[in-house]
């Protein structure tokens, strides 16, 4: 007799319901392995406002959970939320009162709207261009390429300058075509916390008559607050002329909750463009001004509580706390033999890189992790080496001191006595590459598994950081392809 074997998924619907205690205890459970950030210890990916602001923050998130940003009409209160989150926002920014903009649900969603609003701008008014394309540095945010992945518009990325990691304002002037719609820059970006000359850029923009994108998500919120306490802050915001949008998010040093950004336009007429209206279905009227259409009122409640409840002076402290502490890490950094900042940080997100072949950055990433540290790791690009990256949040601002001496002595440690990896000729691994089971050749050989993830990364940094790209993409995605799989 045979019997088919058919595989399950490992988890299932329960029978019954659960408890409301034991779901709970489940959802703490399952946080055992997540880094720890709640000790201030973790320089990436949360941002996190004092307890009490925090509590207020979850408060107003869960008294608008269930009203629907759908519908501005039927929910007032959201639309009030959203064209106060606005106002706020733009005023910092150097907003005119034709500034208009819309709450989003992060960087991302800011910047394909951006986007989306130059390339259906120039659909209507530049008809002739079949192929659109946007000017980007190599240090732009990787949301503007996935903008145009999502659209079909065409990246084109230019180097930035080798020492600074700016944007090189000649190297965009020379690649505008007539097929370009949008010039981007970042204040400051994400991998150096390097700002671009936006007034420079936006100059160029303006003198051709195309649109000037200022990628303010992680500065935004900061840069005014900073300046204000008298650090050197160029102009970059809608005072500029020629600077027709900008992305500004909440979710990281406005403090709120995730799920909240801002974007901006110089007036009405061009944010129209981001628009996505259908009446011509069965259904409602739908008018959707972002990407999503059902959406709860949870992140605009948090994040205008978060605004309301620090204001400036609360902000103002925040920024006066975390400037003082960026600067003092940077020193620190500085008269550590073996390690440098990357070019000139404005606000306080800083790239760590390497002077000595002793000390692999991602080596040190994995030391400070057994220490209880996270931090994150760039990999190598044209313009710039292997780096570390810490974002230093109000949380961590107490840590600067331990951490600079976890670092000397891991520096110390590594100059003494250097790590040592697999040497995998790069031909190898890239002949691997057109063959069928190619990714499964590689992690057999990089050691890495799915299912478990290993200790200490730096093997497996090291060899992606020597493959190319467009390799390093082939093999995360498969990696991360089979990460999101059941594992009961
Ligand atoms: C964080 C960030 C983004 C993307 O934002 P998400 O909220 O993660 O989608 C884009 N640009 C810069 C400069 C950023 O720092």
């Amino acid at each position: 007799m045979s019997q088919d074997v058919i595989s399950l998924h490992a988890v299932t619907l329960p029978r019954e319901g659960m408890p409301s205690a034991q779901v709970l205890e489940h959802l703490q459970q399952f946080k055992t392995k997540d880094i720890p950030w709640q000790q201030g210890r973790a320089f990436a990916y949360v941002f996190e406002p004092d307890a009490e602001t925090k509590a207020l923050v979850t408060q107003a998130y869960a008294s608008f959970l269930s009203e629907n940003g759908l519908d501005p009409s039927s929910f007032p209160s959201l639309l009030k939320l959203e064209t106060d989150l606005v106002s706020m926002v733009a005023n910092l920014l150097g907003g005119d009162g034709d500034v208009v903009g819309n709450f989003t649900t992060g960087g991302t969603e800011s910047i394909i709207l951006a986007v989306k609003t130059a390339r259906d701008y120039c659909r209507e008014h530049r008809p002739h261009i079949t192929q659109p394309e946007i000017i980007i540095g190599e240090t732009a945010h990787a949301a503007f390429q996935k903008a145009c992945h999502y659209l079909g518009v065409k990246p084109v990325v230019v180097p930035v300058c080798r020492d600074t990691f700016q944007l090189d304002t000649d190297q965009v002037l020379q690649a505008i075509t007539p097929n370009t719609i949008l010039l981007v820059g970042s204040t400051p970006n994400y991998s150096h916390g390097v700002m671009d000359n936006i007034e420079a850029l936006a100059a160029i923009a303006h003198s051709h008559d195309i649109f000037c994108h200022v990628d303010a998500c992680v500065g935004g919120f900061y840069l005014p607050f900073a300046k204000k306490l008298g650090y050197d802050v160029p102009p970059f915001d809608f005072s500029v002329t020629g600077v027709t949008s900008m992305s500004c998010d909440l979710h990281k040093y406005g403090y709120a909750a995730k799920g909240a950004s801002i974007v901006l336009y110089k007036n009405p007429t061009i944010r129209k463009y981001q628009f996505f209206t259908c009446s011509t279905w069965t259904g409602y009227s739908l008018v959707n001004p972002t990407i999503l259409s059902s959406k709860s009122g949870g992140a605009m409640a948090g994040a205008w509580a978060a605004l309301n409840h620090l204001g400036e002076a609360g902000y103002m402290n925040m920024a006066a706390d975390t400037q003082a502490a960026t600067r003092q890490f940077m020193d620190g950094i500085r008269s550590i033999d073996g390690l440098t900042i990357l070019g000139n940080p404005v606000m306080n997100l800083v790239a760590v890189a390497s002077t000595q072949e002793a000390v692999s950055v991602f080596v040190l990433a994995d030391m400070l992790k057994r220490k209880g540290w996270h931090i994150q790791v760039q990999f190598a690009s044209p313009c710039s080496p292997e780096a570390l990256h810490l974002n230093i949040n109000r949380a961590n601002v107490v840590w600067i001191p331990a951490l600079l001496d976890d670092i000397r002595e891991a520096v110390a440690q590594l100059r003494a006595m250097p790590a040592e990896f697999p040497q995998i000729p790069l031909e190898m691994l890239t002949a691997l590459f057109g063959q069928p089971n190619a990714f499964d050749a590689l992690s057999t050989t990089l050691g890495m598994n799915a299912d478990d993830l290993p200790d200490d990364f730096a093997p497996i940094n090291n060899l992606l950081n020597q493959l190319p790209p467009a390799y390093r993409d082939v093999v995360l995605t498969e990696f991360v392809n089979r990460m999101y799989t059941t594992k009961g």
